[in-house]
């Protein structure tokens, strides 16, 4: 197979498994024939389509067709749809299997001692009150934002992140960014890349927004996360580079975990803790007359409750792999997480639809990736401009951590 067949054949293989699995392609913005092919196809027996990853898999392999990098990202995004087209097939397989092999991470229970220090810091952060979890509850009921002052705020934050994104990452010229309002969904937000540079993000109005949390949205999403990451993968690999393999995104593909992970890290690569503060207290809290909040405190707060994201991915492995009841799920997720009892239900709701229970995992193994490599090598724009320019997955991750 040439370069260009190998993309076609991995294009042609997701659409038709996306025919059995819809919403398995989450965003597709190729050549409109093949997803018409596919959808009259329809769903085609799933022998075949192993057939069909296995040929493809050998011709990946086969050194000689594609250059270093291109072969990783392939090997690993199709190791993915073959797990895909196993779990189809009705196989079990362990959580931490199902994890490892559809995106390139293992997770493993995080250990609840590691959250100590951050009940600690938080109890003292906190006003008094009777438990941890109340007193977190407690402060949220005082952060929640209308729908009216979202569509204040998010104009102004998505411009002036634009601007910090802008000066620092290669986006395209043409590219822009549409924020809907939406209920009855098991996410909190979506970035739905439409190509060309263009994405609509929708935001679920079912569950509370708090003003503490609305830059790290506005980031995760738009600038410098999601938005800026397809936009300038569609423009120079798919468009420019001709690698067409990156004119669809899977839902299970180790490519979640990195973009997770640069959307996680997406805030405080455009911001610092100093700049929030700054910003919060001169403009984005007097805006909803929350002036008189203390933004040093509130940001404290904000990265201390991110230290618990690993508490989720236990709630998972409860959920899946003990078989607990949603109400201990729920339990554990308020006790430990310190969620309130509706985040903790819509976050059990998110963990056991199909394409989610594993994709739980790449929010908190996404970020620890990234900050590993942050961590370890300095520059942190340098590699963050490298994750948004270059098909990386989580495994060449690690060799560039441990070079
Ligand atoms: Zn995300």
């Amino acid at each position: 197979m040439s370069p260009e067949v190998v993309g076609e054949e991995y294009v042609r293989l997701a659409l038709a498994i996306d025919q059995h699995i819809p919403g398995y392609i989450e965003a597709y913005f190729g050549p409109a024939d093949w997803q018409e092919q596919a959808q009259t196809d329809g769903p085609r027996p799933l022998p075949e389509l192993a057939q069909e990853a296995s040929t493809l898999a050998a011709a990946i392999a086969d050194a000689a067709v594609l250059d270093d990098q291109r072969r990783e990202f392939l090997t690993r995004q199709v190791v993915a749809m073959q797990t895909s087209l196993r779990l189809l097939q009705g196989e079990n397989m362990a959580l931490a299997d199902e994890v490892e092999l559809l995106y390139d991470v293992r997770p493993t229970w995080v250990e609840e001692s590691l959250f100590a220090e951050t009940y600690r810091l938080l109890d003292e952060l906190l006003p008094p009150g009777n438990t941890l979890r109340e007193r977190v509850a407690r402060r949220k009921q005082g952060l929640e934002l209308s729908v009216a002052q979202l569509q204040q705020l998010i104009p102004f934050i998505q411009g002036q992140l634009r601007h910090l994104c802008r000066a620092r990452f290669p986006l395209p010229e043409e590219e822009s960014v549409d924020f809907a309002f939406v209920q009855d969904q098991p996410w909190m937000a979506y970035n739905w890349y439409q190509g060309r540079g263009r994405s609509q993000i929708e935001i679920n109005t079912d569950v509370p927004l708090y003003i503490t949390d609305l830059v790290n949205l506005v980031a995760h999403e738009a600038y410098p996360g999601h938005h800026t990451e397809f936009s300038i993968k569609d423009s120079r690999l798919a468009q420019q580079g001709g690698r067409v393999e990156h004119c669809l995104a899977l839902v299970n593909a180790p490519s979640c975990v990195v973009s997770e992970g640069i959307a996680t890290c997406a805030l405080t690569s455009v911001l610092s803790d100093e700049e929030w503060v700054v910003w919060h207290a001169a403009e984005i809290f007097p805006m909803v007359g929350l002036a008189h909040l203390d933004a040093q405190r509130e940001r404290m707060i904000e990265l201390a409750l991110e230290q618990l994201n690993g508490a989720y991915g236990n709630a998972a492995f409860l959920l899946h792999e003990q078989g607990a009841a949603a109400e201990r799920v729920r339990e554990y997720l308020q006790q430990y997480g310190l969620l309130t009892e509706q985040e903790a239900d819509h976050m059990i709701g998110f963990m056991s639809a199909p394409l989610d229970r594993a994709y739980i995992f790449t929010y908190y193994w996404g970020q620890k990736l990234l900050e590993a490599l942050f961590a370890g090598k300095g520059e942190r724009p340098y590699w963050y401009a490298r994750l948004l320019t270059e098909a990386v997955t989580p495994t060449l991750i690690r060799q560039w951590t441990r070079a």
